[in-house]
């Protein structure tokens, strides 16, 4: 038996086996060969193999995430029977009687730098491709199990790490755990694991040579432990605590339907946090009373291009109907800091957090922003939207967006496309926007607080940073003070205000929100039925007297 210790970013106890990720650094040796022949059949031999895993890929993505993002792995298939790129190993196996490992490790390395240098933007983004297809075909030449993440049995996931565009791309339902050796409470991968309701582990000081894929572990996040190869006596402990969690969860169902009101009769919205349209089933099932912040740069992850206004259309046109009339609060592209994207070419920052991100390559970048804008007012035509801008400092920010929807709008209008203006607010979650908020209250229709960066740019402390949690208190005075205040001065000028960030979720506050006449919280979808609770046990009854 072998127990960790480590931090939970989202409690729940689950057992079963284990995937062991290991960051696959293909180092490729050089070796000498005497049969040429023999190697180029075991080189056609693993591209066949790659050939049928992406074929693989593809249908089950087409069924999953929709043509437009499952076409990746039809190119990747094509390239493999690209006849430069084949005669350049050929070449090399035959001409200089190296390995096929090596070959393909070469020719994939040549062909990437010569896309990467070349001026049009989507032959630069096949970079990333060729070196793909180069390690599946290495991987396969040289027996490496690849973990088929989509196909394998529900399992813990063991990683040293794990970024925002890797956890997206995963297939939930068959995702029981993670648990990694590095990552922080407060980043994304961390706020996906609580979206996706999967029990999380982080800072576990794992070796992760003396663990295996297919072993058998429990984590148990609420005493922020994991153990592999458990007793059988720990099996049974855990699967007595696994009954009562399940229990308790069935007690929750029974708050489904009912209002989020106090007893002395004080009424709060609770909405849900989503990141993708997948996630709505979550928030339907908990019975949320909307969707308070779909994070929408998650469209933008884990692929290789933009997606099309089109593409981006149909999905928030697909949420709004899927939400039937409840409220769906999208936020505009919050790409940059930890949520990286290789075709948005950022480039290296020095201080990613207080870098180029969000609104600010919007309004650098226009033409992004306006795919995204023309998107969601065509989709607004279906339902309940509204729009919501991200990392605003000024006055100034919300004019210049107020400037280009207006441009939108009437290039829509010439264009004939249906449209309609939805509810338009903006994120506070900046010191500079709490501090005038007063006047950004005059120019939008809503706030809602960004609790996760207003603490990280109030307390001076990187979210990012594992070394810094302790430090990270979003109970801080100074944090639950500013929210008053952006309350008080949202409410002053008739205009709602909530929180998005995860301290909406944080059950110790609820009263004292509730009480600061906070007008909605949103949360990841698990904790809608826990605040319902917590919101309806607030107060004394009128006794009528
Ligand atoms: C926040 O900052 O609190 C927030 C909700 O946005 P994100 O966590 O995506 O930065
Ligand atoms: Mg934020």
């Amino acid at each position: 038996m072998l127990e960790y210790f480590g931090k939970a970013v989202y409690k729940g106890i689950v057992m079963g086996p284990v995937a062991v990720l290991k960051k696959q650094e293909c180092a490729v040796k050089r070796a000498k060969i005497s049969d040429e022949k023999q190697e180029l059949e075991r080189l056609a031999a693993a591209v066949k193999q790659a050939k049928l895993q992406l074929q693989g890929l593809y249908e089950r993505a087409i069924k999953e995430v929709g043509e437009a993002s499952a076409a990746i792995f039809e190119v990747h298939q094509m390239m493999l029977d690209d006849e430069d790129y084949m005669e350049a190993v050929h070449n090399m196996i035959c001409g200089e009687k190296v390995n096929a490992e090596y070959a393909v490790a070469m020719t994939g390395d040549n062909f990437s730098e010569m896309f990467a240098s070349m001026e049009d933007d989507y032959m630069k983004a096949r970079a990333a491709d060729v070196k793909d297809i180069s390690n599946r075909v290495i991987r396969i030449l040289s027996g490496q199990k690849d973990i088929d993440l989509n196909s394998m049995d529900p399992s813990i996931i063991i990683a040293e790490d794990l970024s925002p565009s890797e956890t997206v791309q995963m297939d939930k339902e068959r995702i029981l755990a993670f648990v990694t050796i590095h990552g922080s409470a407060n980043s994304h991968t961390a706020i996906l694991a609580r979206m996706m309701n999967i029990p999380a582990l982080i800072g576990v000081p794992l070796d992760l040579e003396e663990l295996h894929t297919g072993m058998k572990a429990v984590v148990d996040a609420f005493q922020g432990k994991v153990i592999f190869e458990p007793s059988d006596e720990v099996v049974e402990t855990a699967a007595k605590r696994m009954q009562e969690e399940k229990e308790k969860l069935l007690l929750l169902q029974t708050l489904k339907g009912k209002e989020n009101i106090t007893l002395d009769g004080r009424k709060i919205n609770v909405y849900a946090n989503i990141g993708s349209v997948g996630d709505v089933g979550y928030v339907l099932e908990n019975d949320a009373g909307g969707i308070g912040l779909f994070r929408s740069e998650f469209l933008y992850l884990g692929r290789d291009d933009f997606p099309s206004e089109e593409e981006q259309f149909q999905a928030y046109k697909q949420v709004v109907q899927m939400m039937a009339g409840k409220k769906v609060i999208i936020r505009t592209l919050d790409i940059g800091a930890d949520k990286q994207v290789d075709y948005f070419n950022l480039g290296y920052e020095e201080n990613p957090a207080m870098g180029y991100r969000a609104i600010r390559i919007c309004l650098k970048q226009p033409e992004i922003f306006k795919t995204q804008l023309r998107a969601l007012l065509r989709a607004s035509v279906y339902g309940n939207l509204s729009i919501m801008y991200p990392m605003i400092t000024s006055t100034e920010e919300v004019e210049r967006i107020k400037e280009i929807v207006k441009g939108i709008q009437m290039e829509l209008e010439l264009g004939k496309i249906p449209y309609k203006i939805p509810e338009q607010g903006i994120m506070i979650e900046t010191p500079a926007a709490v501090m005038i908020s007063d006047e950004l209250a005059e120019l939008v229709d809503f706030f809602s607080i960004g609790t996760n960066d207003l603490t990280q740019y109030t307390l001076a402390v990187d979210r990012q940073n594992e070394r810094l949690d302790e430090f990270y208190n979003a109970h801080h005075k100074a944090i639950l003070r500013m929210i008053e205040m952006v309350v008080e001065n949202a409410h002053k000028c008739g205009k709602w205000a909530g929180i998005c960030g995860e301290l909406g979720a944080d059950l110790e506050l609820t009263e004292q929100f509730v009480k600061m006449g906070v007008d909605e919280l949103s949360v990841a979808p698990s904790m809608v039925l826990k605040i319902r609770k917590a919101v309806r046990e607030i107060g004394q009854k009128e006794t009528g007297k």
